[in-house]
């Protein structure tokens, strides 16, 4: 199968230098295997979302040369195809209603045990997935062995929101699938997330992508950067200095070049997955500092 590669911000704010990584950390992913990409837009929460920022990520995407192949899929109305995933995972005894709140689960340290400690109320209940003893591995191309097991590390986990919304790790499976998703390239925060991904794609009878986690990108002051610093979103007028910031951030040695095309047209040509640097996170202001202003 050819190598179809994404893209999925959330739109809470600007597009900032981590994102830019991912993004383009995944376009080379793509372009190099001469494969799709295509960008998602992870619009769910509706509280967490800042109104335009979806349109624009989407312009200062393009402004770095990065437009999606295919139209832009918005899962804020993909609502029914992520009810049919939980209908088949209710219809398979996976998932299951819960209306414990999140004090009902401090004494299990937070962690949902296999069965539910409140009494079920059918008011607004959440559905949560059952994850019995499953232990998942997978080999991520950067982060190398990983394995988790899910009773102990993450518990029952809720892939459908008390207020009626689909929960994240549903329906991104449920994207992956739909879209035919190959590769997962996106950043290391989201490692964690992967086995219950796996789970999910297994319970669901969808294929497994591959996946490679980019290094977060750490701030100056060692903290993950957050879309909230908005005075470290890239600058969609100037995208020469930010570009070859993530080109180094990735390992590649960003070639000469007056354009956005250019760069990317040479970066692409010389494209060398294996630098790019196996880390879980790194620092990018002390080599980035002029592109992070
Ligand atoms: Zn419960």
């Amino acid at each position: 199968m050819s190598h179809r590669g994404r893209f999925a911000p959330s739109p809470t704010g600007r597009l900032h230098f981590g994102s830019l990584v991912a993004a383009l950390g995944s376009w080379l992913s793509a372009r190099a295997a001469d494969g799709a990409w295509i960008v998602r837009m992870e619009d769910l929460d509706h509280e967490r979302e800042v109104p335009g920022a979806a349109d624009d990520i989407l312009r200062t995407l393009e402004a770095f040369g990065l437009a999606s192949d295919e139209p832009v899929m918005r899962q804020s109305q993909r609502t029914d195809v992520y009810a049919e995933a939980l209908a088949l995972l209710e219809r398979n005894g996976h998932a299951y209603r819960c209306s414990c709140s999140r004090s009902d689960l401090e004494p299990f340290g937070g962690l949902h045990p296999a069965t539910c400690v409140a009494a079920p109320d059918a008011r607004h209940p959440a559905w949560r997935l059952r994850v019995g003893n499953a232990r998942i591995a997978f080999d991520d191309a950067l982060q190398g062995p990983q394995a988790q097991e899910l009773a102990t590390e993450v518990g029952d986990f809720v892939v459908w929101r008390s207020d009626g919304a689909c929960a994240y790790q549903l329906a991104v499976v449920v994207d992956d699938a739909a879209q035919r998703i190959t590769d997962v390239v996106r950043g290391a925060d989201l490692l964690d997330s992967t086995p219950r991904q796996i789970l999910l794609q297994r319970m669901l009878g969808y294929p497994q992508p591959r996946h490679a986690h980019l290094p977060l990108v750490l701030g100056a002051d060692g903290r993950k950067l957050s879309k909230h610093e908005a005075a470290l979103a890239v600058d969609a007028a100037d995208p020469l200095p930010a570009l070859r910031a993530a080109l180094r951030f990735l390992g590649q040695r960003p070639a000469p070049g007056d354009s956005v095309d250019a760069v990317l047209d040479r970066a692409l040509r010389a494209f060398d997955p294996r630098a790019i640097p196996r880390a879980h996170e790194l620092f990018a202001a002390a080599r980035n500092d002029s592109a992070l202003r």
